[in-house]
């Protein structure tokens, strides 16, 4: 409860009018909306569907917490081809650009569904991947090189990792 009292999210009022005041929302429409509201928890029939109206909101202190809408992920993001190299609109690689993460757009590993943990799994799968088979300047590696080819060919260049 300390929060309420010192969290700029929190404000907390003994009327609603001075609770509408501390946190920037309209007195009357809040006075409406909680009559609407209690008059649902009263009826048992709510405007919006709900089906837990535990009890009346009408015994002061009030609180109100300040939420704020944010997106996580973008759901679309550039073109790339089967070795995560960027393609044009007319279906070229864009060359030496390649891509993974974020930036390939969370539709292409979960198409329209929301799936916990498939942006950070495919960022780094698809990041050592592409760390893996990029060209490295210097090197006679080459992009599609598997791993173990690559390791062949720049015994030097590798850090080895046990
Ligand atoms: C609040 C939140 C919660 C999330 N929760 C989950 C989750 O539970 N599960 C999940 O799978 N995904 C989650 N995600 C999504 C996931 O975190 C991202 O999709 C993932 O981290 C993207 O990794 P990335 O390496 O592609 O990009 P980033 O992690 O964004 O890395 C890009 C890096 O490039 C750097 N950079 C940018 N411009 C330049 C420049 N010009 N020069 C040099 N560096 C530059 C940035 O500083 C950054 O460090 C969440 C995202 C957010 C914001």
């Amino acid at each position: 409860m300390e929060h309420f009292r010192s969290h700029p999210m929190f404000h907390r009022a003994d009327s609603l009018e001075e609770l509408g005041s501390k946190s920037g929302i309209d007195a009357a429409g809040l006075r409406e909306t909680l009559a609407a509201y209690n008059a649902s928890v009263q009826s048992g029939r709510d405007a919006f569907g709900r089906q837990h109206l535990p009890m009346e909101i009408k015994t002061p202190p009030f609180y109100a917490v300040i939420h704020h809408g944010h997106s996580a992920t973008s759901s679309v993001g550039v073109v790339v081809d089967e070795n995560l190299q960027v393609v044009r609109l007319d279906g070229e690689p864009v060359p030496n650009l390649y891509a993974a993460g974020e930036v390939l757009g969370a539709g292409v590993t979960m198409g329209d569904a929301f799936t916990p943990g498939m942006m950070l799994t495919p960022a780094l799968t698809f990041g050592r991947l592409l760390g893996e088979r990029l060209p490295v300047p210097g090197t006679s590696a080459v992009a599609g090189t598997s791993r173990a080819t690559w390791r062949a060919a720049n015994p030097s260049a590798m850090v080895q990792r046990g």
